[in-house]
């Protein structure tokens, strides 16, 4: 269990590494899987019909790299600083109870989910569009390795919410880990490029107020609409769901079918022909 409470300034030190480590592990799993060992099986599912080039992998691993060291710095700042005694740091469970911290990571997603929202709205005011935000945009169609991929600027914006959640929520590392690492999950779900959603969850009355892959991905696509990060309230609530979210959702939805249908007619012809073959 990592207590970065007590971490000795040479620990620190690896802090970068491991948040970046943690970042090509999660982006390279998913990226062999779908973009190299199932790419052509997997086609039918991809929300954009065709790939990034190596280059646009090399800037988001780039940026990540960049991204994963600000996290870092900012987190050492919270925890690693005298400024760790005005946080509501704790490392003793009991102090707030079990339920207490079991409630802690929901919240910190729904509090994460509204800082994010307004401070990418920020983003896209055209000044800062320009200077920060493009960095991110330049990934039209985004991969998982787009999941960290910042200008410098927005990294320590991104990294804003780590000391907004520990000097205003009492956090036990347990919390803080599950947090970090729900939104490297999140991150690079929104990123991946792919639906794996069933139809039904965006119709379903708890389901439709989580994000997915096809929103952040139009997000990129049309570089408008659909700004929140895991849940869709506030998009839905200030009007910034993009009105194709649901026409790309039953576009994706009937190529699945489709390409479903046709593996189980191939496989039932299959069988077919194998039942007839004489010995
Ligand atoms: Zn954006
Ligand atoms: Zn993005």
């Amino acid at each position: 269990m990592f207590d970065l409470t007590h971490f000795s300034p040479a620990q620190w030190f690896f802090v970068p590494a491991i948040i970046f480590g943690r970042y090509v592990l999660y982006c390279a799993l998913p990226f062999l899987f779908f973009y190299a060992w199932k790419r052509r099986e997997q086609l039918y599912r991809k929300i954009q019909q065709h790939f990034p080039k190596p280059s646009d992998y090399q800037r988001e691993t780039l940026y990540s790299a960049l991204t994963s060291v600000i996290f870092a710095v900012v987190t050492w700042c919270c925890l690693g600083t005298p400024l760790r005694a005005y946080t509501l740091f704790y490392t003793d469970a009991n102090q707030y109870g079990w339920w207490w911290l079991a409630l802690s990571v929901p919240l910190t997603l729904l509090l994460h989910d509204a800082y994010f929202y307004w401070m990418h709205r920020l983003m896209h005011h055209p000044r800062l569009y320009r200077r920060i935000h493009l960095l991110h945009h330049k990934s039209v169609n985004p991969s998982p390795w787009a999941a960290y991929a910042f200008h410098p600027a927005e990294a320590v914006l991104e990294a804003g919410i780590v000391p907004l959640l520990l000097f205003t929520l009492p956090l036990h590392p347990l919390s803080f880990w599950a947090f970090v690492t729900l939104m490297l999950i999140f991150n690079v779900y929104g990123h991946l490029g792919y639906e794996l959603f069933p139809k039904k969850m965006y119709t379903h009355p708890l389901g439709r107020w989580l994000n997915s892959s096809v929103h952040h991905n139009l997000h990129h696509e049309k570089f408008h609409g659909n700004y929140g990060l895991y849940f869709t309230i506030w998009d839905r609530l200030y009007g910034t769901l993009r009105d194709d979210s649901m026409k790309k959702v039953e576009e994706m939805h009937s190529r699945i079918h489709a390409q479903k249908g046709s593996i189980s007619q191939t496989g039932a012809e299959r069988s077919k022909a194998g039942s007839q073959l004489t010995f």
